[in-house]
């Protein structure tokens, strides 16, 4: 088996151990699913954040520990053959690449990773759908009129929605996120001291340009020296997640690549990188480390950080100097803060917490939430939306309709799509909700 990512790694994992069970086939991959010790964790009911897909079915064959069962067993037939065998490809359809399981589960069983060497394997046997092709490739049809024009008119016209479903399996049942009519576009700079790079990416620039505009605002009131990458005359780069998420991982890699080339003199003068995205700015720090550049991904990956990040850590080194209070707008409280998983398997959610607490005179609470089950496009899906919507059912849509009034704080695009979607108010990013909390200087 050729393998498509980098998985050295786990090049020495389970080595020497007689009980690790390593499958005969898959190399590197295979002793990354066996890192599972099979403790049944994962299987628990109601423990805390980990596998949707078991919470919502209760299936064990649906949680990490049982993904890896099937796995390893379909790797240890010769020639791997029941690899692709429906109920395999079924347990692998529903995991929804949230990481809870990398983050919580005690021996860091990586099952989104995982998902994308098992993605990229089949689909290099049975071919990409259209749909796959479609979503794949989001990013580069947003940047043609065409593409935003189409889903406006989609999201109005029920036949259209209707064929979408019935041609591409495109769930009729959502509203599709809209591209904004005016794409972010950088606007001139003005001189700070210390330096840092706000990475916009696809999703931000077309679908929510008002959260850079507002990171922008707060960096410069801050007296930071900002150069945007992706942002004007360079717009056209992409992390190259939606191609990974959907098995198309040479495409991935070499956007991958490209993006590495244009932040590598910024990483090497030692310059923050900061996204908005986390989905996008946090594949820079453990997806791209699976495409075999080496030192160049793990000098980005040193960098790259999520706005909240960003601001603690310089809140901490006292660098930070620009104060948030609520001041003249107390509405809404307390604020609702939804993660979005990967926000929460990289640990960020210790520095939205920080930042949130230095505003002076606000009261918010976390939402106890694991995915939200949009997922990307997971939750548009024909086959996937009921599932997804039972995902937001497990915490998030209770906790809203528990706080109808809460102003709510969501940095994950899809997360915020999955809140419209559930007929509750419009969440905001964190770099929107504090650029309107910046308070005068004393
Ligand atoms: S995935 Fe993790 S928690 Fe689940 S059985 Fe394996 S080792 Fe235990
Ligand atoms: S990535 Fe998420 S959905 Fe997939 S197995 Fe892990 S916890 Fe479950």
């Amino acid at each position: 088996m050729k393998l498509k990512l980098d998985w050295s790694q786990y090049e020495n994992a389970g080595m020497g151990d007689a009980y690790a069970d390593i499958p005969k086939i898959g190399g590197d991959w295979a002793k990354a699913i066996a890192v599972c010790i099979g403790s049944q964790q994962c299987q628990r009911p109601h423990k805390g954040v980990m596998c949707p897909s078991f919470r919502v079915d209760g299936n064990p064959l649906l949680s990490p520990g049982g993904r890896v069962k099937l796995l390893k067993s379909a790797l240890n037939q010769p020639g791997a053959t029941t690899l692709y065998d429906p109920d395999i490809r079924a347990a692998m359809d529903l995991c929804v690449s949230c990481k809870g399981c990398k983050r919580e589960c005690e021996n860091e069983v990586d099952m989104a990773a995982i998902k994308a060497e098992y993605l990229a394997q089949y689909y290099a046997t049975r071919g990409w759908p259209l749909r796959a092709r479609l979503f794949a490739a989001l990013p580069r049809l947003l940047s043609l009129a065409p593409a935003a024009a189409l889903i406006r008119r989609r999201n109005r016209n029920p036949w259209l929605a209707r064929l979408g479903e019935r041609w591409l399996g495109l769930s009729a049942a959502v509203s599709w996120p809209e591209p904004q009519a005016a794409a972010f576009a950088a606007p001139p700079q003005a001189e700070g001291n210390q330096g840092v790079v706000l990475f916009v990416d696809t999703f931000s620039r077309h679908f929510q340009p008002r959260a850079v505009e507002a990171a922008l605002r707060l960096l410069s009131a801050a007296g930071y020296r900002i150069t945007i990458v992706n942002g004007g005359a360079d717009a056209g780069l992409c992390c190259g997640r939606s191609h990974y998420a959907n098995g198309q991982i040479e495409t991935a890699r070499r956007l991958a690549g490209e993006l590495i080339t244009a932040l590598t003199p910024h990483a090497q003068a030692g310059t923050p990188i900061v996204g908005l995205e986390p989905s996008c700015i946090l594949s820079l720090r453990d997806e791209y480390l699976k495409y075999g550049f080496g030192d160049a991904a793990k000098l980005i990956a040193a960098r790259a950080q999520l706005l909240e990040e960003f601001i603690a850590h310089e809140q901490n080194a006292g660098r930070w100097r620009l104060p948030f209070a609520v001041g003249s707008q107390p509405d809404a409280q307390p604020i609702l803060v939804h993660g979005h998983c990967w926000q929460k398997a990289a640990g960020a959610m210790k520095s939205m917490r920080k930042v949130l607490k230095s505003v002076t005179g606000l009261e918010f609470e976390f939402i106890e939430s694991s995915c939200c089950g949009m997922a990307g496009q997971f939750g548009l899906e024909a086959e996937h939306r009921e599932t997804s919507r039972q995902m937001a059912e497990l915490a998030l849509y209770p906790a809203l309709r528990q706080h109808p009034r809460a102003a709510v704080v969501a940095n994950g695009f899809s997360c915020q799509q999955q809140i419209l979607n559930g007929g509750f108010a419009p969440p905001r990013h964190l770099a929107e909700f504090l650029a309107a909390l910046i308070s005068p200087t004393p």
